[in-house]
């Protein structure tokens, strides 16, 4: 039989190494160390056993969905440089613009800030000419798919569409488009390693009842300034709000800062818990961490707020903390 002092010694083991099971994902791929969203920002996430890496889709002209973050493509690529003349009149530069043939001929470079023509993140990689492409969402469905086949794993994927109301505009059903991709991987329905993200909860809503879908839906919410939908992201956030996303997703995913700041990301998660809505807020960037909060103790924040997941763009760094047994 334990004495009493070994049984003391145990709980204080466990309580003190125990880290609540969260999933990690790798937000644009290992976008903290290459260009967001190219093929090999994914084989490096891949090689770090994520829960799931992330891509947001657009669409070219031709209907062809892509992964990049922004509907525009002036920010992440040479554009002005290949097709000067093919900007709108607000001197933007839109994906949806070009055929895909046509984006083949850009390379993919860090994320910069059009106005100064420096890098967003001046620590990440560096603004070279190497040929990184913009990937099909078929092409990087493939290689997640291809390297769980020849690394025996099962990382996940958790894509975006990015802006249905713009696409609807430009006279294009970006979800139809997706879905109808996804239904050639059997991605289309219910599966524990695929999630389906969108800030517009009426096209979640669309998907779960009228598309009659039952494929994981996660719903974004963010700052309303950032115009992303015809919605209002702080009555979503209240408890009546959580209620009504429980009714269509299975996931909630909110901007993290504001819930840090506030000191609400642990009773936040507990009212969507107990609407049956799990958390995995976005996004940490080890470069640019909150204001007062160490790396370390951001994790610490994160373990005890027992969210679900996390988007990082450094998905690597959050391994050994989260997963030291
Ligand atoms: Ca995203």
């Amino acid at each position: 039989m334990k004495s009493l002092l070994d049984c003391l010694i145990l709980f204080l083991l466990t309580s003190c190494s125990t880290t609540h099971n969260i999933k990690i994902i790798a937000h644009r791929g290992a976008s903290g160390y290459l260009p967001e969203h190219t093929l090999a920002a994914v084989a490096m996430a891949h090689s770090w056993d994520v829960d799931f890496i992330e891509p947001d889709i657009v669409l070219t002209k031709d209907n062809i969905p892509v992964v990049l973050h922004d509907i525009h493509i002036d920010t992440t690529t040479n554009v002005a440089k290949i097709f000067p003349k093919r900007s709108r009149s607000d001197g933007r530069y839109y994906a949806i613009d070009f055929t895909y043939i046509e984006l083949l001929k850009l390379t993919v470079h860090e994320r910069v800030d059009l106005k100064t023509a420096k890098r967003v993140f001046p620590n990440r990689f560096p603004l070279s000419n190497i040929n990184f492409k913009i990937p099909t969402l078929e092409d990087y469905i493939n290689l997640v798919l291809g390297l769980n086949k020849t690394r025996n794993k099962a990382v996940g994927l958790i894509p975006e569409i990015k802006s249905p109301k713009f696409h609807k505009q430009q006279g294009k059903d970006i979800t139809l488009i997706v879905l109808k991709l996804l239904k050639k991987f059997k991605l289309d329905q219910k599966n524990e390693q695929f999630f389906l993200q969108c800030f517009d909860p009426q096209e979640l809503k669309r998907i779960r009842f009228k598309l009659n879908s039952d494929i994981n839906l996660v719903q974004l919410t963010g700052d309303n300034s950032w115009k992303e939908a015809d919605c209002d992201y702080d009555q979503m956030m209240t408890q009546d709000g959580l209620k009504e996303i429980a009714t269509y997703a299975q996931v909630i995913s909110p901007w993290i800062n504001p819930l840090l700041q506030t000191r609400t990301l642990k009773v936040f998660t507990k009212t969507a818990h107990s609407l049956n809505l799990k958390v995995i807020p976005y996004t940490i960037r080890v470069d640019v961490l909150p204001k007062g909060v160490s790396e370390k103790h951001l994790y610490q924040i994160l373990n005890t707020s027992k969210i679900d997941g996390i988007f990082s763009d450094f998905a690597d760094r959050l391994i050994p903390y989260f997963r030291q047994n």
